[in-house]
């Protein structure tokens, strides 16, 4: 299968298709985040004198690395002072907005590149419990966690879909960042031409509608929940928010704003189906408008 074959399924639902298609055959650009729980940011910014380093407008602690190779041997890399992060893959953290009083869950945690934002965020205060369900992955979460000084947070190893029946109207934020067919990873590696197909859509589809129902029965009422994705198939991001929309009247979507951060609307129509206009509020990220990875983002409470 070629680029072309995949991503041609989108052309009605993405604007500039050929830009798209154009920054998709470009590498990913190399980015980190300078972890300021271990290390004042001045400091780490010191350490990494040598690197070419551009900071993100939208978020203080990331920066694109442009002469970035080997930085992942750089002892501030094996020392957790910074961690190599996608642009994209930051903003749900950003949006989810964690403060040191929050009671949040990270439902599907591993490697632990959010969890430890979301600590970060919180100034390593109140509790964060990291879920994953894959015991291998569970490992580089541990190690993760290690690496980068967590003392907030407490990881649990259960299906997501069960958590919302343990700890009913517990968590005041939880991040579902949800396991997807992952077609935004292509500008990072080609592997996902071997893999992809639409029968693993549709079964990523009903892994996430149990995990988003799980999650929403597990927030507090006022509470945040943000789904995210890195993957384009509109089954796996506005299929799953419309159908917790017709499972729970309680639930809604709110707008996103991320300042400096070009994003579009939620798509309403795909295929023959019609999604629920409030999946509009929903953000799709494209590669083309900030040169990263396309992610989509939902922002949900529950009234
Ligand atoms: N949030 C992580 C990060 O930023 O480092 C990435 C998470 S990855 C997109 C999705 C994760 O969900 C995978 O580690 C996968 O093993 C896990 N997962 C898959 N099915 C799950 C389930 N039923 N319950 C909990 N986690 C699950």
């Amino acid at each position: 299968m070629t680029i072309e074959d995949l991503y041609s399924r989108y052309e009605e639902i993405i604007p500039d298709f050929k830009e798209f298609m154009n920054i998709l055959q470009k590498p990913q650009r190399l980015s980190i985040r300078s972890n300021t729980l271990k290390c004042k940011r001045e400091t780490i910014l010191n350490f990494l004198n040598d690197f070419k380093l551009k900071p993100l407008r939208f978020y203080n602690d990331g920066y694109v690395i442009e002469n970035g190779s080997g930085i992942g041997n750089h002892f501030t890399h094996q020392l957790g002072y910074i961690y190599i992060q996608e642009i994209a893959s930051m903003i749900p953290v950003i949006v989810l907005d964690p403060k040191p009083e929050d009671i949040v869950l990270d439902l599907c945690a591993a490697p632990g590149s959010k969890t430890t934002q979301i600590s970060q965020l919180m100034g390593n205060k109140s509790l964060i419990v990291a879920n994953e369900v894959d015991y291998k992955r569970l490992s580089s979460l541990i190690h993760n966690v290690k690496k980068c000084s967590l003392f907030n947070e407490s990881l649990i190893s259960i299906p997501g879909e069960k958590i919302g029946d343990i700890l009913p109207n517990y968590f005041d934020k939880i991040l579902l960042d949800a396991p997807c067919s992952a077609e935004g990873t292509i500008r990072k590696s080609k592997k996902i031409l071997y893999h992809w197909g639409i029968k693993n859509i549709q079964k990523m589809s009903r892994i996430q509608k149990g995990l988003i129902v799980s999650a929403f029965r597990a927030l507090k009422p006022g509470g945040i929940i943000i789904y995210s994705t890195c993957t384009i198939a509109p089954e796996e991001n506005e299929g799953v928010i419309d159908y917790l929309l017709n499972k729970f009247p309680e639930a809604e979507i709110l707008p996103i704003n991320i300042n400096d951060f070009k994003c579009r609307s939620g798509i309403n129509q795909w295929q023959k189906m019609n999604y629920d206009a409030r999946v509009k509020n929903c953000v799709r990220i494209l590669s083309q408008d900030n040169d990263t990875a396309p992610f989509f983002i939902a922002k949900i409470t529950k009234l």
